[in-house]
């Protein structure tokens, strides 16, 4: 007598997005979270631009780029006019110029 079951008498757990079929259903429903449709997943929107994240932390940083550019203080670089919020891109920035000096002759204070 075999002890194998006759897999067509097996009731399967059948996924409905693709063909696995598993014989518990603590496993279909683990597979199931691979077909989770994204449309049911909440999204974070930015209403400004396309960008969309899962996590509500990330959305906060990401709107800071649209932030009213009047509000942010940028530090502006005098010869090339080059801009930034950030300072120490900013001072990256100044020392790239000196290292070229070819623009040195403005930054003589
Ligand atoms: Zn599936
Ligand atoms: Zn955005
Ligand atoms: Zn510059």
């Amino acid at each position: 007598m075999s002890v194998h079951k006759n897999p067509s008498e097996i009731e399967w757990f059948k996924c409905n997005s693709c063909s696995s079929k598993f014989k518990c259903k603590s496993h279909l429903k683990r597979h199931m979270v691979l077909h989770k449709d994204p449309s049911e997943i909440k999204w974070y929107e930015c209403h400004s631009c396309e960008f969309k994240s899962k996590h509500k932390e990330s959305l906060k940083p990401h709107m800071l780029i649209h932030t009213d550019p009047t509000k942010i203080k940028w530090l502006e670089c005098d010869v090339c006019g080059y801009k930034s919020k950030d300072k120490s891109n900013y001072k990256r920035h100044l020392r790239r110029h000196r290292a070229s000096g070819s623009m040195l002759y403005k930054l003589v204070y």
